[in-house]
Formats: structure tokens, sequence, C-alpha cells
């Protein structure tokens, strides 16, 4: 490149500095100012350190006419600017400029990938609000508001969590990682292994979650999803409800399975939450018969509400083959009357009119008799609604 137009840029001055580090991130503070950007060409720890342009050096593969596109989009122009640093005697880090010419003329700090890095601090406070459970979206506007620089991308709010995720976990999966700080912390928790000694349960319980669930610690809605993690776990979820009727989360487990076995064994770690104070009085579940018993098992004198939506999503599912749609709306009809009924009489007259509307050998009516009456006294109100508020309002 004999004919090669160099330019003059800006040049550092010579300081002297504690460490390389500190060396090389003035250099790059001056550079960013001036037009361009440096890092390591080559360095041996606490002896010296090479500094080039971030456009010096060459792509090593041969680039092939079809891949045009990528030769002009490359940063590497062979630019010969050289900076040279090394540790004297005296243990300070000194530099001299080896070449003082770029090959271009200055470019804005957003082109080069160095200056789009975050800095230290800012790394600190992403890795903060990661922890505290903000997403990469507002974290982005939180250093916005701080600092409008142009090196705030998402793409660098993204590398930075996957920097310090990595430097979190140490070399440890995220499963060790995550028992080694659960050992090291307050919360309550609990897991098991299986015959290859993998973790198939965890249970878990935070602090404050505990204090709130001892403090209202009447009524709880115990749900489960299902496949939830790729791992294929199961999420039991327990949220408890607070005099001013807002929600929060007690426990969680992760379970392999949706038996009565996996529930008990979730259920019994919530029951230990409530040590020395008084049970739950009412446990509402969604038609899930194994978590019924396990329930029935592990808090025998709470109250189990079965949540009457899902009743009625199950009773739509299992009619729409047998009825048609006017009849299924009667039904529906008939159905809501019945679990509204105040009194046991007014129960007994609501399902004789059913079972007399559709006769009592219908399919259908055979169903709801087999499958939900036998729970009337955990979805009907005058079983559900009036003995809890009653059981409530009782002075402790
Ligand atoms: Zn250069």
């Amino acid at each position: 490149m004999e004919n090669e137009i160099l330019f003059s840029l800006p040049l550092p001055t010579s300081e002297e500095f504690d460490s390389m580090s500190d060396l090389l991130s003035y250099c790059n503070h001056f550079a960013k100012n001036n037009g361009y950007a440096v890092s390591t060409k080559y360095s041996h720890p606490e002896r010296n350190i090479g500094i080039k342009c971030d456009f010096g050096g060459v792509h090593r593969q041969v680039v092939e006419e079809q891949d045009i596109k990528r030769q002009t989009a490359s940063r590497l122009i062979n630019c010969p600017f050289l900076i040279y640093g090394r540790k004297y005697r005296d243990g300070k880090w000194r530099f001299e400029i080896k070449n003082s010419f770029h090959n271009h003329p200055p470019t804005p700090a957003i082109s080069h990938p160095v200056h789009r890095r975050l800095l230290e601090g800012q790394i600190k406070e992403v890795e903060h609000l990661t922890y505290s459970g903000c997403k990469p979206k507002n974290i982005l506007l939180s250093l916005l508001q701080k600092d409008n620089s142009d090196n705030l991308t998402s793409q660098a709010i993204y590398n930075a969590k996957q920097k310090t995720r990595l430097q979190n976990l140490n070399g440890l999966s995220p499963l060790q990682k995550l028992f080694q700080d659960l050992h090291r912390s307050d919360w309550e928790w609990d897991y098991s292994l299986g015959d290859d000694n993998s973790v198939i349960s965890l249970f878990l319980a935070h602090p404050d979650s505990i204090k709130l669930g001892r403090s209202f610690n009447k009524a709880f809605v115990v749900d489960c999803t299902y496949n939830t993690t790729k791992h294929k776990f199961n999420q039991l979820g327990v949220v408890g409800i607070t005099s001013l009727n807002t929600t929060f989360y007690l426990c969680m487990a992760f379970i392999p399975k949706e038996t009565e076995e996996w529930y008990t064994w979730a259920l019994i770690r919530m029951k230990n939450l409530f040590l020395n104070i008084e049970l739950p009085l009412s446990m509402s579940i969604d038609r899930d018969l194994a978590l019924f018993n396990s329930i029935l098992c592990v808090f025998p004198n709470s109250k189990i509400i079965i949540c009457t939506w899902h009743i009625y999503g199950n009773i739509v599912k299992n009619a729409k083959a047998k009825l048609d749609g006017e009849c299924l709306n009667v039904l529906l009809q008939m159905w809501n009357e019945l679990i509204s009924s105040k009194t046991e009489n007014e129960f007994d007259i609501n399902w004789g009119q059913i079972v007399s509307y559709f006769g009592e050998n219908h399919q259908l009516v055979l169903y709801l008799e087999n499958t939900w009456i036998p729970l009337k006294e955990h979805f009907v109100s005058f079983r559900t609604k009036y003995n809890i508020l009653e059981d409530m309002s009782r002075p402790e």
C-alpha cells in the first residue's frame, strides 16, 4: 500500500499508570474523543502491551469474490497506528507512540464496538437492575435517564447482562449456583433427588412471603401449571390474599408430575411455614382430584373450595358432545342456579329440576351426579362463601 493516504489524528500524551488496564483505558478514552479506538494487539502481564488502532490488522480468511460485501463491511483495514507500553522498575506503566499515523479519517465513537461497550459503572447498574428483576428495555431507559451517552443500546445491555451472568455463575451450572445462593440465603427451601442424583423437585418460599403468609393465613389459592420450563417441570404456586384484597405469592414448588405423591411433597413443606400458628382455613383449587386429595391429607381441617369457573368449563366440554346448543344453555342456566343455592333445601329443589328436565338416566345427569354432586360442599354458595366468611370474622 505504497500510495496509501495517512492521517495524523491527535495523540495521547504520555502519563504514568498503576496498571496495564489503566493505561489501556486511558488511551481508549482519549481515542474516543478524537475519532478512533484502540485495542490490545499483544500483551504480557506485568511486562508490556502493544496497543493498536481497532482498524488495525487484516482478516485472516481469504476473501472470495462473492464475499465482497463482507470485505467492504470489515473494520480491519490494516491501520498502522501503534502504541507500546511497558512496566518500569518503579512499578509504573508508561507508553510511547511507535507509529502515529492512521490510514483513515476520524470516525464517530458509535462506529467502534469498543466505544459501544458499557463503562464499569454502567455495567454495575445493569447488574443491580437485572438482580431487581428489571427487563432489558427498562434497564436501558433507566441508564439513558442518567446519562444519554451513545454507547447505550439494547445490544450493549444484553451483552452486559450475559457477561454478568457468566461472571456470577463463576463456572458453576445455573442449578449449582442457585443452590449455593440458597444455602447462604434465608429462604425456606427444599429439594429431592432422583435415582440418577439429578434434582427432580424444588420448593421455595421467600422470607417476606412467609411473613405475609403467617399474617394473612386464612385463605390461599393453590394452582399448578404444567410444563412451564424447558425441563417439563410442573409449577405449583400458592397465592395468598391480604386484608386489602391484594394478593401475594406464598411459595412455589417445581414438581416432576401432577400426582398426589408430589402435591403432598410440596404441601407438607408449605405446611411447615405455618409452624405454631393456625393453618389455612380455606384452599381454593381447580378440579384436580390429586391436588384435592393431597390437601385433604395434609390440611385435613382446611376447607377446600373448587373454582366454579373451572367446573363450568369442564361441564361445557363434557356437555358439548351430548347436548345441542339450546339444551346446553338451559343446562348452564340451571347449573348456575344450583350452585347459587342459599340453603340445602334450595339445592335439592334445584338439582331435582335438572334431573326431571333431562331425565335421571341422561348421560349428562349421570356425569354431574357422579363427578360434581359428591363434591358439592366444595363449591355451592351456602357451603363455601358463608362458612368462610363466618370463619374469617371469628376473633383470633
Ligand atoms: Zn487507525
